[in-house]
């Protein structure tokens, strides 16, 4: 399959806009400028694209200062490293806090004990009523003491407790979006490998079936010549949004590359996953775009779909070679359908590709 990124025609009407963008707000051509332009002529990161198109309608153009915080806060490739390094330490300053607190209290309380031990001793010695009256009040003050540095103990701790949560929901942000693809929301390539390389494993130690579908946008790119990136990434979403509706459970969809996506589904035969990708073919082909602003029809997308399941000690690759395979025969044998690996369209492919 063609990776977007491999496509040199498109790369090279980016890497165009890119400079004609760096050229007419009078920028230097270093990487930094050039990657965020590159990516807003994409148009594959559309917050990124919103951001920008703010920017120059509020500022009329985007300072080097604007293009570099945009670099720092999505393209950077450290600043997800950045922002769990930050996380990190900032949690280990609390557990420093909590260590401390404890110290300050077990000192406290070592006080406290000395103390009561001091009064004790004196409580031996002691002759007059005066004298008890001090041993007595010493001892209440000491009580007081002890009970206002438990409280602050308390209220220090709670806040502690308070601040590590948050942390923690912060670190659980960060892993998240590392794993989701910014334009359609599905789980990313570094996810879908992570859960397949899982699945694989917990299917060869049983006997459960595991099934996998490639899915492919039939003629995308005469689509987006046709309509324009942005409505390219509109329908992307709208694809996206097909394959959630027709899994469920444990079944993974992801954005596999440009406008490919691929679907686990674990515990899934061949037969049941091929009737899952017809109805992700049917969604997709039912939807009619329209473009909002302006009503207009758009027609419709439709998905090739190859459909493969797990042999006894299959690899990762193995199979996703093989749904490949089924996706390659779906589109030479007309594209809008979907193949599985033991229809007869296929057959001739695995010969060849075998001799
Ligand atoms: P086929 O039917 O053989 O699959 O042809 P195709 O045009 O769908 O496939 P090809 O690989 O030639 O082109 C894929 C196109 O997908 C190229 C690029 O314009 C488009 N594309 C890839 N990623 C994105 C994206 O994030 N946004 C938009 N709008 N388009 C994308
Ligand atoms: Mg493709
Ligand atoms: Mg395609």
């Amino acid at each position: 399959m063609k990776h977007p990124a491999n496509d040199p025609e498109a790369t090279f009407a980016f890497a165009e806009v890119a400079l004609q963008q760096i050229k007419a707000l009078k920028q230097s051509a270093h990487p930094r400028n050039y990657e965020v332009w590159y990516h807003y002529a994409s148009g594959r990161h559309p917050t990124v694209n919103q951001l920008i198109n703010e920017m120059m309608e509020t500022n009329g153009a985007l300072s080097q200062s604007d293009v570099d915080g945009i670099y720092d806060k999505y393209f950077s490739p450290t600043r997800q490293a950045d922002r769990v390094d930050s996380a990190t330490s900032q949690f280990m300053a609390q557990v420093d806090m909590v260590m401390n607190m404890i110290g300050q209290a077990s000192g406290a309380a070592t006080r406290h004990s000395e103390s009561l031990a001091t009064m004790t001793d004196k409580l031996g010695k002691v002759t007059g009523g005066d004298g008890l009256r001090a041993i007595v009040e010493s001892l209440a003050k000491t009580a007081k003491n002890m009970e206002e540095s438990n409280r602050a103990l308390e209220t220090n701790l709670k806040n502690s407790k308070q601040e590590i949560t948050e942390l923690h929901a912060n670190l659980e942000a960060v892993r998240h979006e590392s794993l989701t693809d910014p334009l359609t929301a599905l789980a990313n390539r570094k996810c879908f490998d992570g859960v397949f390389a899982n699945a694989i494993a917990q299917a060869n130690a049983s006997t459960e079936h595991l099934s996998l579908l490639l899915c492919d946008i039939d003629h995308f790119k005469t689509f987006n010549d046709t309509f324009g990136h942005l409505i390219g990434d509109q329908v992307l979403r709208l694809v996206a949004l097909s394959l959630k509706d027709n899994v469920k459970g444990a079944d993974l969809a992801a954005r596999y590359g440009g406008e490919e996506f691929a679907v686990i589904l674990p515990d899934t035969s061949l037969r049941q996953a091929t009737t899952v990708a017809e109805h992700i073919r049917r969604a997709v082909m039912g939807r009619e775009l329209m473009k909002r602003s302006t009503g207009e029809n758009l027609g419709r997308v439709t998905m090739s779909i190859g459909v493969a399941t797990l042999h006894p000690g299959n690899t990762s690759a193995t199979l996703i070679e093989r749904a490949d395979t089924c996706l390659y025969a779906a589109n030479r044998n007309g594209r809008n359908r979907v193949i599985c690996e033991v229809d007869p369209e296929v057959a001739p492919l695995t010969k060849t590709s075998a001799a």
